[in-house]
């Protein structure tokens, strides 16, 4: 679909398919190579709007891991409330453990930098973020973007796991707002 409409907002098609599965495969080298020799790392997939990239993601990957799941919010609507709360919590013990974070999008970095932080006071050894998209102009913390496989300017998208006001989640393209 080359445009849609999603509440009052219309969108159109900005990352096809195709483009987004060959920036996943080229991560998941980097990723194969990096992680050869490390012990059982873990995945932790940010809900909601990693699932569909942590689930490409891991079918490209040729070393054993862990994957597991956190939700946090910051979004209400199209602009970052800067307000971060973790809804569901870990549950699994992570000291001493090496854990790739797997982000939608990092955009302030408001997100991954609390993430950040709460796996710091869970004892993590090491700490890498996996981000589908980064948008460059946009971050300005300190903490390093290890993996992004994409970059985007700073405007507003959705599809392929990301959403406004929850819906748009399960298209395969990624779409931008389309103001005309
Ligand atoms: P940050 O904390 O880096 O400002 O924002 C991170 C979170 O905000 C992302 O994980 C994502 O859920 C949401 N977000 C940031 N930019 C966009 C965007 O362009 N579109 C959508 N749908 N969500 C975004
Ligand atoms: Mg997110």
């Amino acid at each position: 679909m080359e445009r849609i409409k999603l509440h009052d907002k219309c969108f159109r098609v900005f990352i096809p398919y195709e483009k987004i599965e060959e920036s996943i495969k080229a991560v998941a080298r980097q990723l194969n190579d990096d992680y050869k020799e490390v012990e059982n790392p873990l995945f932790l997939s940010v809900l909601n709007g990693s699932f569909m990239f942590a689930a490409d993601l891991m079918k490209f990957l040729n070393f054993g891991c862990e994957i597991s799941f956190i939700k946090l919010s910051s979004y209400s609507g199209v602009e970052s409330t800067g307000e971060i709360k973790q809804i569901i919590g870990l549950n699994q013990p992570l000291k001493g453990r090496s854990v790739i974070i797997i982000e939608d999008i990092v955009d302030t970095g408001a997100t991954i930098v609390e993430l950040h932080k709460i796996l710091m006071n869970a004892g993590v050894k090491d700490i890498k973020i996996c981000t589908l998209l980064l948008k460059p102009d946009a971050y300005k913390k300190d903490l390093k973007i290890n993996y992004a496989a994409l970059q985007i300017p700073n405007d507003f998208i959705v599809g392929y796991g990301l959403d406004y006001n929850e819906l748009g989640r399960q298209y395969k393209d990624i779409y931008v707002l389309d103001n005309n």
